[in-house]
């Protein structure tokens, strides 16, 4: 099990910074998930590693496949959930030096099809629409 940081975004319990850019969806077992506030890609979402983990390559095997299935359950619930054209994944960190990854539904008709995604142009939601969202990842994923 990799130990939390004080003082992370992602590690601290409590971050308003944290809440200011997502909304939590749910734990998993080694992850947690949270609906990213622009939702311009209609059910864009992050998942971050339970533990202050920088980078894949810290993940022992067994850590990494646990995370890895987190993952897919996450992907799988989006095209159930959203039936997008294609997911996106972007792992980055250079900065925020936690491990997280970004999984965005792209839609032929969307935003940045054919390219990478972005932050550009943010499209932010009502809280009730937020919910609804939320609601779907929850019922997709049985939480
Ligand atoms: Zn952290």
């Amino acid at each position: 099990m990799i130990e939390k940081k004080q003082g992370c975004m992602y590690c601290d319990e409590v971050c308003e910074h944290r809440d200011s850019l997502m909304i939590k969806i749910c734990d998993f077992e080694h992850s947690k998930l949270y609906l990213f506030r622009d939702q311009k890609n209609r059910g864009r979402c992050i998942l971050a590693y339970d533990g202050h983990a920088t980078d894949l390559t810290d993940l022992s095997e067994k850590e990494l496949n646990d995370f890895n299935k987190e993952l897919m359950a996450v992907a799988n619930a989006i095209h159930r959930g959203f039936n997008p054209d294609k997911i996106n994944y972007g792992s980055y960190a250079d900065t925020v030096k936690h491990l997280h990854i970004h999984v965005v539904p792209k839609y032929i008709d969307g935003p940045n099809w054919n390219g990478p995604f972005s932050d550009a142009n943010p499209k932010y939601l009502k809280d009730n629409e937020y919910q609804e969202i939320i609601e779907i990842f929850k019922k997709e994923l049985k939480k």
